[in-house]
């Protein structure tokens, strides 16, 4: 961390935030707060520039005309880039993790470059959208429980020999490669197809964030009453829609 205090940035929630993709930063912010930290949280409209001194960015999901906008603009503004030499977190959602990529399809039906900080690269599925619950299994180098989200994109995402998934489907398309894989991750950056907010059916995947942003291995446990009946509910609604 740059300072004593959390630098927690929204990248673009005016494009990048669908399906409660905002509930991310308020998670994150959240429980950085119970446990004591003094967070300062930044959130970066389009038309301003991306601060690179922050510690963990999030980006959202979008529909495909915002993306492109969106990719626009990250494209020209070097504070993402710069972020992540510096060692930042990025954590970004559907839209914003294609964005990620090397290049998507557009709204325009068009090749759209990306950042190129993941390598993966994004097409268009010619079948039906993605769109359900999803159940994941973690990398189990991350120690996390499963994931459970929500996902509807159109984008296939395909992995390049630079990331792991993220995690294996077991309910759901993830990536749509019929793989089984599901988003992607290299040292500190993430991208996942999982809407939820997923930090709010995932808070164990919140304090990953933050554990690699303090540079710690554990931190003070919550209370996740709330979370667990989230979660408990949710993948078995899942399972109700393997089984349907
Ligand atoms: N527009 C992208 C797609 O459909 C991402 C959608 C999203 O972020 N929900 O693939």
């Amino acid at each position: 961390m740059s300072d004593s205090s959390l630098r927690l940035v929204w990248v673009y929630p005016d494009l990048l935030s669908t399906y409660g993709d905002r509930g991310n930063v308020l998670v994150v912010e959240r429980r950085a707060r119970q446990r004591g930290l003094d967070v300062t949280r930044i959130d970066v409209r389009s038309d301003q520039p991306v601060p690179t001194s922050g510690d963990i960015y999030l980006i959202g999901g979008g529909e495909d005309r915002p993306q492109r906008l969106a990719a626009e603009r990250l494209r020209v503004d070097p504070g993402l880039p710069r972020a992540v030499e510096n060692g930042a977190i990025v954590f970004s959602v559907c839209a914003g993790y294609q964005i990620l990529g090397h290049e998507f399809i557009n709204d325009l039906g068009q090749r759209e470059a990306g950042l190129g900080l993941l390598d993966v690269h994004s097409t268009r599925g010619e079948g039906a959208r993605n769109v359900g619950d999803i159940l994941a299994e973690v990398d189990p180098r991350l120690g996390l429980p499963p994931l459970t989200g929500f996902e509807n994109h159109q984008g296939i995402t395909h992995l390049g020999q630079g990331v792991s998934p993220l995690a294996t489907v077991q309910v759901g398309g993830g990536n749509g490669t019929g793989d089984g894989t599901e988003g992607a991750w290299r040292d500190t950056v993430f991208g996942t197809y999982l809407h939820g907010p997923v930090m709010a059916r995932n808070p164990a995947l919140a304090d990953l964030l933050l554990k690699l942003a303090l540079d710690v291995s554990a931190l003070p446990p919550t209370d996740t009453t709330w979370y667990d009946a989230l979660r408990s509910e949710r993948i078995a609604a899942t399972r109700q829609q393997q089984n349907a």
